[in-house]
């Protein structure tokens, strides 16, 4: 650890404890990789690149930094002599040996890698990959310092979208509407979408299996929306007079697969609650037996504790149980708090009105957590009011032609506290607004409206911005904003 004693400044200090962080990512070559991703992004290379293979190489774009699974760079766009301009993925390793070492020669996800990067390659490589040592755009040591000090993600203003330079001319009203109309575009879409699964299952049963598949968030959000889909079918056969909180629980767990087979004398005497849960699966499988999932359609890796499905389950069993919520959530609909306090408000329809056994729990068998997480939280609950309730709420309200409450809903909607932050809205804040700030976006709607214009555009086309044609439409407003 560099310590402060000692030092004659912040830069000199903050020279030595960046090496040291970045020694600690440096392999047997003395190349830290994320120096050479941050080269990479910013294409602090020659003019003449030539693959080791000999052919010359342009890179029109790099891509964008993957930070999760999956190759280093998505989307660059390569020219390689003799071939169709190439668009894909692109993997940056120390030695070309990484490739095989990591495991990328068989996992799918590489499977679109058009480029790999590497530092060095012994000089008898003829493989079409390209090596940085030798082709960069300054000594190697001055660029290490350099790259050293980029924060990683940080995407250079030459590699804005093309609309980023209309958009920029902007007025500040002008821009406020065109996410407000945008993000209205993607609340109607997924109001659409609710719709259209009301009239096969039914208004409340819409709502329903929204609001449990949205706690599942983006990986285990079909197994959720089965289990929810299963009970929706057994309350209108068998289990709707016995339905009582715990009993729709253990049909939940039992049919998820989460209920464990044995329960033994010991496990018992820990817990008469789980113990009742179990017994009441055992005594109601035989319903529920041909709605049973495998506990392999869940994906359980890198799910934290307290993100686990079965405390999930038992938030969404209360709202199953409670005959009375969707009325609730009609009847907030309609009052006119404003937006902070509306949120507050359906926080308390939707979080749990007393303390639930599963605040420290995170699995049937596992013993209680350090401490008690509640069942929901202000960003799971900001997810839910924007992808389910308001949009099931405008649906519902087109369809009955309720103007004053669309109205009501899409005001909502656009003032509504902003979501978390993350990386698709950064990067779409820095490529399309030019900005790195969050607060740039003015709540939830503005959020949904930059989202919504990425996926209309960025997501059908390349990093290049090839055929867009939303640039021509921000000029458009602009020049109409110069004019009045
Ligand atoms: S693809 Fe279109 S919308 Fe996306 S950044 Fe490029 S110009 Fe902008």
């Amino acid at each position: 650890m560099v310590e402060f004693k000692n030092r004659s400044s912040y830069a000199d200090w903050r020279r030595e404890a960046l090496d040291e962080l970045c020694l600690r990512e440096t392999d047997e070559a003395g190349v830290p990789e994320r120096v050479l991703q941050v080269v990479w992004q910013h294409q602090r290379l020659r003019d003449d690149l030539r693959l080791c293979d000999g052919r010359s190489v342009r890179v029109l774009h790099p891509g964008f930094w993957n930070h999760g699974a999956g190759p280093d760079f998505r989307k660059a766009v390569v020219a390689i002599e003799g071939e169709e301009v190439l668009r894909g993925d692109v993997e940056v390793d120390v030695e070309p040996a990484g490739w095989h070492a990591h495991g990328h020669d068989r996992n799918p996800s590489f499977a679109n890698t058009i480029l790999r990067v590497v530092w060095s390659a012994p000089e008898t490589a003829r493989e079409p990959w390209l090596c940085l040592r030798d082709q960069l755009d300054a000594p190697w040591p001055k660029l290490r310092e350099w790259a050293l000090r980029e924060p990683p993600g940080e995407l250079p203003d030459r590699l804005r979208g093309v609309c980023c330079e209309p958009l920029k001319r902007l007025t500040a009203g002008q821009l406020d509407g065109l996410l407000n109309e945008a993000g209205i575009v993607r609340l109607e879409g997924k109001a659409a979408h609710f719709e259209a699964l009301a009239r096969a299952r039914g208004w409340e049963a819409a709502l329903m299996i929204g609001l449990v598949s949205g706690l599942g968030y983006k990986r285990n959000a079909w197994p959720m929306r089965r289990v929810a889909e299963a009970m929706l079918l057994l309350d209108r056969s068998k289990a709707r007079a016995a339905e009582r909180e715990e009993m729709t629980l253990a049909l939940m767990l039992g049919i998820s697969g989460f209920m464990p087979h044995e329960w033994s004398a010991e496990d018992r005497r820990r817990s008469d609650y789980l113990s009742r849960l179990w017994s009441l699966w055992w005594r109601l499988r035989e319903d529920a037996d041909e709605f049973k999932m495998p506990i392999v359609v869940w994906q359980l890796g890198g799910v934290r504790p307290v993100n686990r499905p079965e405390r999930r389950l038992a938030l969404a069993a209360r709202w199953l149980a409670d005959d009375g919520l969707i009325r609730r959530i009609e009847d907030w609909s309609r009052g006119d708090s404003k937006p902070a306090v509306a949120a507050r408000e359906l926080m308390a329809l939707l979080g749990p009105t007393n303390e639930s056994f599963w605040e420290d729990r995170c699995t049937f068998v596992a013993g209680p957590m350090p401490g008690r997480v509640p069942l929901l939280g202000r960003s799971r609950l900001n997810e839910l009011a924007v992808n389910t309730v308001l949009p099931w709420l405008h649906a519902r309200a087109r369809a009955g032609r309720n103007r004053a409450l669309v109205r009501r809903v899409e005001q909502l909607f656009l003032t509504w506290p902003k979501a978390e932050d993350n990386a698709v809205l950064r990067l779409a804040r820095r490529r399309l607004l030019g900005e790195t700030s969050a607060g740039c976006l003015r709540g939830a709607g503005q959020q949904q409206g930059l989202l919504q214009i990425v996926r209309d555009f960025c997501a059908r086309t390349d990093a290049l911005c090839t055929d867009c044609p939303f640039p021509a439409y921000a000029g458009s407003l602009a020049e109409s904003g110069a004019r009045e």
